[in-house]
C-alpha cells in the first residue's frame, strides 16, 4: 500500500522525447508519414489524441477509405494507391475482407506497433508548440489517461491533425472556407447559397434482432423529420457510410463549434432512428436496434495551410503534370452544401476529371515555416481542390510522400522548399517509386542497375478460350487492349449468336491524354452481320502511333450474345458504359451549368466476381507481357501492361536478373500484381476474396546459388527484402511457386 501525505500542490510528470520527425495526428495521413520515415531509418514520434489510429477511417468514425479508384465508378483504371497506403488496403483485405471497422483498427495498430524507430503516443493531444525564428523546435502534448506531459523536440514536423493544430499554434498561414471564383479562376467555387465549407457527419450501424425492440428517443432527438428535405430517401437498411449525407455544420466554425455541431448531429441521428422505428413507415424495423452510433463526429473541412503551390480546380480537371508531382488523386471534386442535411440542394455535387491528376510537393509544406510538412486534408489546396484531394487513400499517399521527403531533407539538410526545387525533387520522385509508390506518367530510372533480364517463358496471347457461358450485349461494353507504337491492332475473332439476323457495330476508341482511359477519339468503326451462332472477325486494320490502350467497343445489340472466357489476363479488361450511383448520376458526366468541367462517358469495370471477359482469338499474337517490361520502370498498367507474365503452360516460372560484375545489394523490392484496379474499401462494403487472383502467394528469391528469401502466404503487391549484410551477387533469381489462382504478373524488381 502507498500513502501520500497532503501537499500544497502537485504536477504531472513530464517525459522528454527527441526525434528526427514528429508527426501530429494519427489518421491515415499521419500514420503513413510516420511509417515511411521510420522505414527510411528516421527516429519518429507519432502523436495521436485518440485511443486508436485511422482518424475518420477508425472504428470511432467508420468511414471507408477511398481514393483514386473512386469506388470503381470513374475512368481511373489501375489507380489504387501503392506504397504504404496500398499495403494497408491489401493487409486489411487479407485479414478483414468483411470490412469490420474494429479489425481495421487492429491492422493499423499492428503496423505502427511493429515498426522499429516509431514511437507511438496514443490518447495524447498536442497543445503547444516551441518555435525559434522560422523553425519549430518542439511541441508539448498531454495524455490525460496516464497523466503525463510530453515535451517532444525534433528537427522536422508534420501536421496531420486534420484541423492543423501544429500549423495553427506555430503561426503558419492558413485559409478557411471557399475562394471566390475569380481568385483562382475556379468555376466550381460555390456561392453563398451553396455555402463555403463542408460539415461534420455522425454515422450509425443497425442490426436485426430475434424479437421486437422498443426505442424511446432521447429528449434532444429531432421530432419533425420533414425538417430534412431528403427524408424520403431514408430506409431501414441504411447503415454507416450510406448515411454520409447526415451532415451539418458547414456554416459554423468547424473547429471551435465542433461540439455544437456534434450535438446537432446526435439530434439528427436519433430523430432519424425515431422516424424509422416509430413512424410506422418501416414495419420491418420492429426487430431492429442500433448497434453503434459515433461518439465523435467525422470532420470534413476546417483549416487548409498555404504552401508554395495552392492546388486548384484546373490542376485537377486539366490533370496538370507538375514538375514536382509526387502523388496523385482521382476522387471527384466532391462539394457538399454547407447546410448539409437541412439543405434543399443535393447532398453533394461531384465532377470527375478524365483520369488521375498529380499533386506537387509544393502543396505539402507550409511556406510560413522552414520545417513544417503538411499532409492529409489540410494541405495547400483551394476549397474546390480539397473537395477531391481530401479522401483518405489520397491522404495516406500524401503521408508517405511527406515521410520520405522528410528523410531526404534529413539526409541532405534541406528545407522542404529546397527539396521542391526542380533540380532536387527528382531524387524524391525516384525514391518514392523505388519504394513502390506509383506516380502517374512517371517511371523509375533503371530499376535493376542495368541488369539483363531473362525469363523461363513469356505469355503471348493467341486465344482466350470460350468457357460455355454467354453474355447478352444489352449495354455498351468495351474491351481494353494495349497496342504498341507502330503496331497494328490484331484482327479479333469473337463467338456470337443472335435470336434473329442482326448487325452489330464495333467502334475502336482511344484517349487523347497518354495514360487516360476516357475514350474521346474514334479511330475506326466496323460492322458484323450476325446470322447463326458462329465465329465473327472484326479487323479494324488500325496502326497505333504510340503506346496506348484502345477500347474495342460493342454497341448494345438486341438479342445478340457473346461467348465468354474464364481467362482474365492482367492488364486487359472489360468495361461498360455504365453508372455507379455512389459517385455519379448518369452514365455520362454532364454539367448542369458552367462549372469548368468536362463532359464524357463513364466506362466502368465490374467488381469480382461479376466481372466478365469475352472469349476471343487474336489474328496475330498479342505480345504484351515480355520480360523487357521488368526493366522499363513503369510500376503498373498505364499505356501498356508493363508486366511480365509467364506462359500458361510454364509450370515453374523463373526470372533472372544478371550483371557482368557482382553487385552489392542491400535491398530488393518486388512489385507484382494484386489487381490495382480493385478498390479495396476498408470497412462496411466487404469484398469477394482476401487476395486477388494474380497475386504471387509463394516465391523464392536466390542470389546466385543462395536462397535469400522464401515467402509463403504472400498477399501484397509490394514485397520488400532488406539485407543487414548486403548480398554480393551476379544474378538474382525469382522462382514463382504459387499464385492465388491466375497467372502471376510482375512489374519490377527494384535493386538497391
Ligand atoms: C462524414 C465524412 C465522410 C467522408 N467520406 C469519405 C469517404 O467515404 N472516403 C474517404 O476516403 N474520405 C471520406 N471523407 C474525407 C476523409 O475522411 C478526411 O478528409 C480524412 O479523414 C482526412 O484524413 P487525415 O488523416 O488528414 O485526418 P483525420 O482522419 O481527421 O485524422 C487526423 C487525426 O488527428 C487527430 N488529432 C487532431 N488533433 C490532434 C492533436 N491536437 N493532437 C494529436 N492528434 C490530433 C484526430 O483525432 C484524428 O484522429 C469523409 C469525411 C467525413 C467527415
Amino acid at each position: 500500500m502507498k500513502i501520500f501525505s497532503q501537499t500544497d500542490s502537485r504536477t504531472f510528470p513530464v517525459q522528454s522525447l527527441t526525434a528526427d520527425l514528429i508527426v501530429a495526428g494519427g489518421g491515415l495521413a499521419g500514420l503513413c508519414a510516420a511509417l515511411a520515415a521510420a522505414r527510411d531509418g528516421l527516429a519518429v514520434v507519432l502523436i495521436q489524441d485518440r485511443p486508436v489510429l485511422g482518424g475518420n477511417a477508425s472504428s470511432e468514425v467508420r468511414l471507408w477509405a477511398n481514393g483514386a479508384t473512386s469506388h470503381m465508378g470513374n475512368n481511373n483504371r489501375w489507380a489504387r494507391e501503392g506504397g504504404i497506403m496500398g499495403e494497408i488496403l491489401e493487409e486489411n483485405l487479407w485479414r478483414n475482407k468483411e470490412g469490420n471497422p474494429v479489425m481495421f483498427d487492429l491492422v493499423l495498430l499492428d503496423l505502427a506497433k511493429s515498426q522499429p524507430g516509431l514511437t507511438l503516443l496514443l490518447n495524447t493531444a498536442v497543445y503547444a508548440v516551441d518555435r525559434e525564428g522560422s523553425r519549430i523546435t518542439g511541441l508539448q502534448a498531454f495524455n490525460p489517461i496516464n497523466e503525463t506531459f510530453y515535451q517532444v523536440s525534433g528537427t522536422q514536423f508534420c501536421d496531420a491533425t486534420g484541423d492543423g493544430v501544429l500549423g495553427y499554434l506555430a503561426g503558419a498561414e492558413f485559409r478557411e472556407g471557399a475562394e471566390a471564383a475569380d481568385e483562382l479562376g475556379e468555376k466550381m467555387a460555390p456561392g453563398d447559397n451553396f455555402g463555403h465549407k463542408l460539415g461534420h457527419s455522425i454515422y450509425f450501424y443497425t442490426k436485426r434482432t430475434d424479437g421486437p425492440v422498443n426505442f424511446v428517443p432521447p429528449s434532444f432527438a429531432l421530432d419533425d423529420i420533414t425538417a430534412i428535405p431528403r427524408y424520403k430517401r431514408l430506409t431501414s437498411t441504411l447503415n454507416g457510410c450510406d448515411l454520409w449525407w447526415l451532415e451539418w455544420g458547414g456554416r459554423l466554425d468547424t473547429v471551435y463549434e465542433s461540439e455544437t455541431i456534434k450535438w446537432e448531429l446526435w439530434r439528427i441521428v436519433w430523430g432519424v432512428w425515431d422516424y424509422i422505428k416509430n413512424s410506422g413507415e418501416f414495419p420491418e424495423a420492429e426487430n431492429m436496434t442500433i448497434e453503434w452510433v459515433g461518439a465523435i463526429p467525422g470532420k470534413r473541412e476546417s483549416r487548409r495551410f498555404v504552401g508554395d503551390h495552392l492546388l486548384c480546380q484546373q490542376d485537377i480537371i486539366e490533370q496538370r503534370d507538375h514538375y514536382d508531382a509526387v502523388a496523385y488523386g482521382g476522387w471527384s471534386i466532391d462539394l457538399h452544401p454547407a447546410d448539409g442535411v437541412y439543405s434543399t440542394h443535393d447532398g453533394c455535387r461531384q465532377f470527375h476529371s478524365k483520369g488521375t491528376y498529380t499533386i506537387p510537393l509544393r502543396s505539402l509544406y507550409s511556406r510560413s515555416l522552414d520545417n513544417l510538412f503538411l499532409t492529409g486534408r489540410l494541405i495547400s489546396a483551394s476549397h474546390v481542390a480539397f473537395g477531391s484531394a481530401r479522401v483518405m487513400c489520397t491522404c495516406g499517399l500524401l503521408g508517405e510522400v511527406v515521410g520520405r521527403a522528410a528523410t531526404l531533407c534529413h539526409r541532405q539538410t534541406l528545407t522542404p522548399h529546397e527539396l521542391a526545387s526542380p533540380d532536387r525533387v527528382g531524387a524524391l520522385q525516384q525514391h518514392l517509386q523505388a519504394s513502390g509508390c506509383y506516380i502517374p506518367r512517371q517511371w523509375l530510372d533503371d530499376p535493376a542497375r542495368s541488369a539483363r533480364v531473362s525469363a523461363s517463358s513469356e505469355l503471348e496471347l493467341q486465344e482466350l478460350p470460350a468457357s460455355g457461358e454467354w453474355y447478352p450485349l444489352a449495354e455498351r461494353m468495351a474491351i481494353l487492349l494495349p497496342v504498341k507504337a507502330g503496331e497494328t491492332l490484331p484482327a479479333l475473332t469473337f463467338r456470337l449468336r443472335s435470336d434473329s439476323p442482326q448487325t452489330l457495330t464495333l467502334t475502336l476508341l482511344g484517349s487523347l491524354k497518354p495514360g487516360n482511359f476516357t475514350p474521346e477519339e474514334t479511330h475506326a468503326r466496323s460492322q458484323i452481320r450476325i446470322a447463326d451462332e458462329g465465329e465473327y472477325t472484326c479487323d479494324f486494320n488500325w496502326r497505333s502511333d504510340r503506346d496506348q490502350y484502345v477500347f474495342v467497343a460493342f454497341d448494345a445489340c438486341e438479342g445478340v450474345s457473346i461467348a465468354l472466357t474464364r481467362s482474365a489476363p492482367v492488364g486487359i479488361m472489360t468495361v461498360f458504359n455504365s453508372l455507379n450511383a455512389r459517385v455519379a448520376k448518369h452514365t455520362r458526366q454532364q454539367a448542369d451549368g458552367d462549372y469548368g468541367v468536362d463532359e464524357f462517358d463513364f466506362w466502368l469495370p465490374r467488381r469480382h466476381p461479376n466481372q466478365i471477359m469475352p472469349a476471343m482469338r487474336f489474328g496475330t499474337l498479342l505480345r504484351c507481357y515480355g520480360a523487357e517490361n521488368l526493366l522499363n520502370g513503369r510500376l503498373r498498367p498505364e499505356q501498356q501492361t508493363n508486366a511480365w507474365v509467364p506462359a500458361a503452360d510454364d509450370t515453374a516460372p523463373v526470372v533472372r536478373w544478371r550483371w557482368p560484375e557482382p553487385q552489392r545489394i542491400s535491398a530488393l523490392t518486388l512489385l507484382q500484381d494484386n489487381d490495382f484496379d480493385n478498390a479495396m474499401e476498408t470497412v462496411q462494403m466487404g469484398h469477394h476474396a482476401p487476395v486477388t487472383p494474380h497475386c504471387i502467394t509463394h516465391y523464392r528469391l536466390w542470389a546466385d546459388d543462395t536462397l535469400v528469401a522464401e515467402v509463403t502466404h504472400n498477399h501484397h503487391s509490394l514485397c520488400h527484402h532488406r539485407f543487414d549484410t548486403p548480398l554480393n551477387a551476379r544474378e538474382i533469381r525469382l522462382e514463382i511457386v504459387a499464385t492465388a489462382g491466375a497467372l502471376p504478373a510482375v512489374y519490377s524488381l527494384n535493386v538497391r
